[in-house]
This record gives C-alpha cells, structure tokens and sequence, in this order.
C-alpha cells in the first residue's frame, strides 16, 4: 500500500516543438479531463496543470470551473469528482511551494519522457519508493515533450513506455495512465 503523497504535473512550459525549439503548447481540454479522471482513479493527491499564461489560466479556469461549480457539477457527479483534484499554477516552483505548504515536504520531481536519459530509474524501484512515506511530484509534458534541461533537473527520471515497436508516439493522456497504473496501480503482475 503506498505511504507516499503522489501529485502529477501537467507542464506546458520550456516544452520542444518538431523543430527542438523552446515553446510554450496551449492547453488542451482533452488533456485537463483525462489526466484528471486517470489520477482520481489512481487516488493522487492533485492534479496540477502548469501554465505561465495568463489568458491560457482563464481557459483553464474555465474547464474546471464548469465542472468544479458549474452546470457540469450537477450534470456529471462524477467527472465533477476527478475536477475537484485539478489545480492551477503559473509556475512549477510555485506548484512546489504549494506542495510544500500542503505537505509539510517539498516533492521529488519525477520527470517522463519517451527519449531514454541515462540514470534512469525503472518503474519497479519507483513503484517501490512510494510505499515510503514521502512526497513527490510526477511530471508529464505536451507538446514534443519537455526540454533535456528540465528533465535532468529532476530528482528521478522514468525511462520510456513502449520501446516495442518502430513507433513511439504515445498522447500525455496516454502516457499519464500507463504510468499511473505502473506506479500507483495493483501488482497485476504477481
Ligand atoms: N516525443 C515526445 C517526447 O519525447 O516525450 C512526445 C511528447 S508527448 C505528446 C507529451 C508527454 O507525454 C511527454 O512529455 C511525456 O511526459 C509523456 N510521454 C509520451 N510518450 C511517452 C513514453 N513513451 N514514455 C513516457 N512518457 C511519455
């Protein structure tokens, strides 16, 4: 049973467009609605989008509000449910900070990628770091996927999903439920 306070970051800033140049991707409302049900699922403390735009936060706002106090609370009890664990921040540091506050321990960043960095961890030795009491903050991007600098910034890298075929394209939605699966989910695999 995980001892662990797990929380997951959708990052939409210094991200890789195709060309490896730094950018800013826009929010998608796929992304806030399917992360945000995959990490109730998974029972994570808060689903944090980040993002440093303040007319992107307005959309964002938006999203959640409607489901969060809107129409849509009363229209899908349950989707309103994974909402209520979204939250925004302008800042990774400031998601760290409010993590911090609410925890008592600054998190671990996780980072995920689907290029392969040396020193990564395997999902087993991860999976097992959250049965100890700790914090941590899993990290997803969007766009090309976040930029080397960031990634190796964090406390642990996770290798790649997939790597079984010539194809490794995987949505953050996507990738965002397999993970949580592997880390947060039942050892199917005994
Ligand atoms: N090629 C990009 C990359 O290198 O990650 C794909 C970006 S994908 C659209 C956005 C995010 O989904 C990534 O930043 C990562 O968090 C996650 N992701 C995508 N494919 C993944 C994989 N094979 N393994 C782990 N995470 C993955």
């Amino acid at each position: 049973m995980r001892k662990a306070r797990v929380f997951v970051g959708l990052l939409h800033y210094p991200m890789y467009n195709k060309h490896g140049a730094a950018i800013t991707t826009s929010v998608t409302n796929l992304d806030v609605h399917d992360i945000a049900r995959a990490a109730r699922t998974y029972d994570v403390d808060q689903f944090i989008i980040v993002h440093p735009s303040p007319k992107q936060q307005e959309i964002l706002e938006l999203i959640t509000s409607y489901w969060q106090q809107g129409y849509g609370r009363v229209y899908n009890a349950d989707r309103n449910e994974a909402l209520q664990r979204v939250t925004l921040c302008a800042t990774l540091a400031a998601a760290q900070d409010m993590i911090t506050e609410r925890t008592g321990m600054e998190p671990k960043l996780v980072a995920t990628d689907a290029g392969i960095y040396p020193g990564a961890v395997s999902y087993t030795d991860m999976k097992n770091r959250l049965r100890e009491p700790g914090c941590y903050l899993i990290l997803f991007g969007t766009g090309w996927g976040m930029q080397r600098e960031l990634v190796e910034s964090c406390d642990y890298i996770l290798p790649p999903l997939g790597l079984v075929s010539d194809y490794n394209h995987l949505s953050v939605r996507s990738a965002a439920a397999i993970i949580m699966d592997r880390l947060l989910g039942e050892e199917w695999f005994r």
